[in-house]
């Protein structure tokens, strides 16, 4: 897979952004809109190879959305024309990197953007179901560790998609990652992470 863009949204699941803020963090409702590149895929059964000596990666849990394109300026209540497939996939973070550049008013690339940060599984058809209520979990090693729904979100993936048609003309295949619920945590060389949706399927990743 190959899409022509991978956009993220981070900060849209209230308390998620609870658990990662810094003491004394204003915490407002606005989202973070990022981009990773085709090379940060990881396909299921393929081997997710954390980076080495750089602190700790944490998992985020996320449902995927694939887009038929669409153009500019997408209107927030004919977004959901846009959709074209739902799968779940992780972005992952060096968290104690993005710590550091959060704190320098910095980019976050190095921390979200790096090879093999965007474990993919197979996108399912669209089927005009509620994107704003699916439920999603993540376990490391068989331990539950983040359990979403979709309803927490703070911007509905219709929200999202408008947003993104501001600036960027919507095409084909792009990728969109809608955010993390509460339960990130560190991920370590030998760990399975199995996301799993009654929906969406369940995906599982090794990491090495
Ligand atoms: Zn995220």
């Amino acid at each position: 897979m190959n899409p022509p863009r991978i956009f993220c949204i981070g900060k849209n699941y209230a308390a998620h952004v609870a658990e990662l803020a810094q003491p004394g963090e204003a915490i407002d409702d606005d989202c973070v809109i990022f981009m990773k590149p085709a090379s940060a895929l990881v396909a299921e059964g393929e081997a997710i190879v954390l980076p080495r000596g750089l602190g700790s990666i944490h998992h985020e849990a996320e449902l995927v959305v694939m887009l038929t394109g669409g153009g500019r300026d997408i209107p927030e209540d004919e977004a959901l024309d846009c959709v074209a497939g739902l799968t779940l996939g992780l972005d992952l973070t060096l968290r104690d990197l993005q710590s550091q550049l959060k704190r320098r008013g910095e980019p976050w690339e190095r921390a979200k953007a790096f090879d093999g940060s965007a474990p993919l599984g197979d996108f399912k058809p669209y089927l005009a179901q509620d994107l704003q209520a699916l439920s999603f979990t993540c376990h490391v090693n068989g331990a539950l560790r983040q359990h979403g729904h979709t309803r927490d979100m703070c911007h509905s993936v219709a929200r999202q998609i408008h947003l993104i048609s501001q600036l960027w003309a919507l095409m084909p295949g792009d990728v969109l990652f809608t955010g993390t619920p509460e339960g990130v945590g560190p991920l370590s060389p030998g760990d399975t992470i199995t996301l799993a949706s009654p929906t969406l399927g369940t995906y599982a990743w090794t990491c090495s």
